[in-house]
């Protein structure tokens, strides 16, 4: 069988790679000079730069299972301990985000009123339909939690509107916790019970990886790596203009395919062809990355963690700051801290107003508050990439996007979507993704 499949990011690069490695003849198209997508690392000036995503959870088996394959376990790193420290903004400053129960309630990030509602979160009514994912927390565990840990945690994954993005869409998992068990805490501990019931008799419980990792060059060496294996089934520069049904096989800029898996982002489907992909995908927003580097020494803030993330009560300019330096070895010399600084999504619509040299300003003033850098020290490295269309929102109305790609699919048996719009916007997800659309594609071939 012949495949054409649409996009080089990882979902794009995982479907090509498993139908290569089920021997089927296929041709990956990506429009760009570079496989990858989003995941982009880049050596400059003895810093390593990740413009995307910078560390996968060990979570998502499929690419944990992939990575020895493809000859990744040499370079595999995983963030220390330290890396496991996550900081949340206080008046400026850093505070570590409360890791258990004993450390929640006493946290100076939230009130006492707080940690006796969230004592009563057991109690409270599970509601059946979907909601905001601001509208479920607040009724589960209270506003202040809300605008305390929820709304930052929503701005460090989808650089998201918590009124807007949809709770079930964008976390299953604590809609799941709430159906299964009535509430979040019943539910996360009968899900523990239940996978403790189901393990084998006798068979000792697997040891989990916690920690987020990457490889010693980036997570552009998983993209290089299945870019690699695919050689020339991989035409970079070469964008998809023209896509049509001819019979029963589909026409991908006039060479003819048995089928079709496209990984194209929801926001080119309109302009590729709207007569034939679902309508109304999810909406984009846009993020800018800047990477800025100081001298150790002139740094006071802690940085003995992952990064620190920003409610938007704090009125700051930026969504929040990775401590790059900390996380993985050989990201910047070994007496500087590499900071990686988010700015952007769906509630800081006017950074796309902004040149890249002002967003860097910009970044570069907030930074010098928040991690008390010594007065009038300039960073020593400054760089910035802006993603106009960098993540997908999962928002009140993604349920109902999902159901017309599920119907387009049912319609068009030999042409399959997948990519981060539909199931989960991670890397984990997306590279599942890639391998799923094969699993649905091939059982519809061969009928
Ligand atoms: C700033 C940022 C930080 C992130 N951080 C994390 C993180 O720390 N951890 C994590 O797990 N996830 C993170 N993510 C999410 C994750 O990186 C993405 O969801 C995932 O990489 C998307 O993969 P994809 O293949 O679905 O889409 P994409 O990477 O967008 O790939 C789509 C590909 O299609 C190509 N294309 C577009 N139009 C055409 C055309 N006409 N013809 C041919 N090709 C075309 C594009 O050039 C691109 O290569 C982050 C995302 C961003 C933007």
């Amino acid at each position: 069988m012949k495949v054409a499949v649409l996009g080089a990011g990882i979902s794009g690069l995982a479907a090509g790679w498993k139908l290569q490695n089920l021997s089927h003849e296929v041709v990956v198209y990506e429009s760009s000079g570079r496989a990858g997508g989003k995941i982009k690392t880049d050596r400059v000036d003895g810093y390593l730069l990740e413009s995307g995503p910078h560390a996968i959870m060990p979570s998502y088996n499929a690419l944990m299972d992939a990575l020895p394959g493809l000859g990744l376990m040499d370079s595999y790193i995983e963030a220390g301990d330290e890396g496991r420290n996550r900081f949340i903004c206080l008046d400026g400053r850093p505070v570590p985000l409360p890791m258990g129960p004993g450390r929640l309630l006493s946290t100076p990030l939230l009130s006492a009123r707080a940690k006796l509602r969230l004592l009563k979160e057991p109690f409270v009514a599970p509601h059946p339909d979907d909601e905001s994912v601001a509208a479920f927390f607040t009724r589960r565990v209270g506003p202040e939690i809300v605008t305390r840990l929820i709304d930052p945690f929503i701005s460090g994954v989808y650089a998201g509107d918590p009124d807007k993005l949809s709770v079930a869409s964008a976390f299953p998992i604590f809609k799941g916790f709430e159906r299964d068990g009535g509430s979040l805490i019943k539910g996360a501990v009968k899900r523990m019970l239940s996978a403790r019931k189901n393990r084998p008799a006798g068979q000792p419980r697997e040891k989990r990886r916690r920690n987020m990792y990457s490889f010693r060059q980036g997570l552009s060496q998983i993209t290089a790596a299945l870019a690699e294996r695919l050689g020339g089934q991989l035409l970079l520069n070469s964008p998809v203009e023209e896509i049509q049904k001819k019979g029963d096989r589909w026409s991908v800029n006039g060479e003819a395919y048995d089928a079709v898996i496209s990984t194209l982002p929801a926001f080119k489907w309109a302009a590729l062809n709207g007569d034939l992909f679902p309508q109304n995908g999810p909406e984009y927003c846009s993020v800018t990355v800047v990477h800025l580097a100081y001298p150790k020494s002139a740094v006071k803030a802690r940085t003995d963690g992952f990064g620190m993330l920003i409610p938007a009560v704090e009125n700051r300019k930026i969504l929040g700051l990775l401590f790059d330096s900390s996380l993985f070895p050989d990201r910047a010399p070994e007496d500087q801290h590499l900071f990686t600084i988010f700015m952007g999504g769906a509630r800081n619509r006017w950074t796309t107003d902004k040149t890249l040299a002002e967003l860097i300003e910009i970044a570069q003033a907030e930074v010098a508050g928040l991690m008390i850098i010594e007065e009038g020290m300039p960073p020593l490295f400054s760089r910035a990439h802006r993603w106009t269309h960098a993540i997908p929102q999962y928002d009140m109305g993604h349920p109902a996007a999902v159901k017309r790609m599920d119907d387009f699919e049912a319609q068009q048996h030999n042409f399959v979507l997948a990519g981060n719009y539909r199931n989960g916007i991670s890397v984990g997800h997306a590279f599942e993704s890639g391998l799923d659309a094969v699993e649905r594609l091939l059982p519809k071939m061969d009928a």
